[in-house]
């Protein structure tokens, strides 16, 4: 099964949409993203919540 996360479910306008095996692995492909991306080097509690909620198998 894959997993996927489409960023802009989280951060309005994003297009970016990382995959991953498991949930551990979208999260931290999620966290490459976001520091990449949006210079978010630290995930907040609420942040991780709502990059976990948004996760959906493809
Ligand atoms: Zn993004």
């Amino acid at each position: 099964m894959t997993l996927e996360l489409r960023c802009g479910d989280v951060v309005t306008g994003c297009e970016g949409v990382v995959t991953g095996g498991t949930q551990d692995e979208v999260l931290a492909a999620a966290a490459v993203h976001a520091a990449d991306v949006h210079g978010l080097t630290t995930i907040d509690a609420d942040t991780h919540a709502a990059l976990t909620a948004a996760i959906r198998p493809t």
